[in-house]
């Protein structure tokens, strides 16, 4: 019912009209104000709630436990400090090389262009990434061609974020119309959580950007729960799949959010209905302030052992967990 009004509006006005005021959303969701402590309100200082009510629209009223309102309304538990969780648990900032530029693997440049996102998840290792700093303009564009020149190994540009589809359709074209002056680049890979929070972001305009690239063209969209997926997904993804854009999906293995086999196997077929095949199952990084999200990687391990047992082998994501310098992400072994 609610969902044709939401189809109606445009994505930009929606990203407009996010939810920012923890209160608001309490408030919405009939929740009591007093799990809006005075930790939790200073762990929204330090990373702002910010939530389309598209989504909102998907959590269950009245459920503080619910797994969508788990990822998105601060806790006072950010705020305690743990041992072994740091700003920059990855050494993004040593991997920087020019201005939203990450080079850690051989082949994959990563390219950051905004670091806005329509959706703030509380365990995002980006959390604390100095953004502004960082952004690519379009000047930069030059001295990024020079580092891929220099680097032909690099085949691949994988947008990121932030998240890059928040970006304008015409920013987006820009930067690909770049990519295409370099016969090197095959692959043009996007991260992007927008397809799952606002589905109309895959609007027409972009659709048309994708019909014309020559580029090979691969999206990695990120959910956590089969209950963040619904039919204006699925639509989203049945357009990009006409545009010949192959679809994976990542998620991060969260303690009170789909830290089950039964949820992750449904996530799975979900996301097999909508034609997108799993691809990473991240442990969490460990960022400051996402301690109380985190799974021991023995129970990890064992969750994984039984998605093996019950799901497709297709359908399995691959276990892995990033670790600083190392060339790739490295799964985690199951014994
Ligand atoms: C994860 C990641 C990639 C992509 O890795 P794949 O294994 O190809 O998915 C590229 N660059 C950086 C910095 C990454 O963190
Ligand atoms: S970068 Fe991705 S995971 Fe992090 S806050 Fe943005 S949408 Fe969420």
């Amino acid at each position: 019912m609610i969902n044709y009004l939401f189809q109606e509006k445009n994505w930009q006005s929606q990203l407009n009209d996010l939810i920012t005021d923890p209160f608001e959303l309490i408030s919405l969701l009939e929740l009591s104000p007093e799990q809006l402590d005075h930790q939790a309100l200073l762990a929204n200082k330090q990373f702002k709630l910010r939530v389309p009510r598209q989504f909102v629209e998907k959590i269950q009223i009245g459920n503080p436990h619910d797994p969508l309102l788990l990822q998105v309304l601060p806790h006072h538990l950010e705020m305690q400090a743990l041992q072994g969780f740091s700003l920059d648990p990855l050494g993004e900032r040593d991997a920087n090389a020019l201005p939203g530029i990450l080079h850690k693997y051989k082949s994959r440049l990563l390219l950051t262009l905004t670091g806005a996102c329509a959706i703030h998840c509380r365990y995002c290792f980006r959390r604390h990434f100095p953004y502004q700093e960082n952004l690519p303009k379009e000047k930069d564009w030059l001295p990024i061609k020079k580092y891929l020149l220099e680097h032909p190994d690099v085949n691949e540009i994988i947008l990121s974020g932030g998240d890059p589809l928040s970006v304008s359709n015409e920013k987006l074209a820009r930067w690909i119309q770049h990519f295409e002056e370099l016969s090197q680049i095959k692959t043009l890979r996007i991260h992007s959580r927008l397809p799952v929070v606002i589905p109309q972001r895959i609007d027409q305009d972009f659709l048309d950007i994708l019909q014309n690239t020559h580029l090979k063209l691969v999206m990695v969209v990120h959910s956590n729960h089969p209950q963040e997926l619904d039919q204006a997904f699925d639509d989203a993804m049945s357009n990009l799949i006409k545009k010949n854009v192959m679809l994976f999906n990542q998620s991060v293995l969260l303690k009170g959010i789909n830290d089950n086999s039964l949820i992750l196997s449904d996530l799975s077929y979900r996301l097999f209905h909508a034609r997108v095949l799993p691809y990473y199952l991240h442990v969490l990084d460990k960022v400051s302030g996402s301690g109380h999200f985190l799974i021991s990687d023995i129970h990890a391990q064992k969750i994984y052992q039984a998605i093996l047992k019950e799901l497709p082998g297709y359908l399995v994501p691959k276990l892995v967990r990033e670790i600083h310098g190392e060339l790739h992400k490295t799964p985690l072994n199951i014994f």
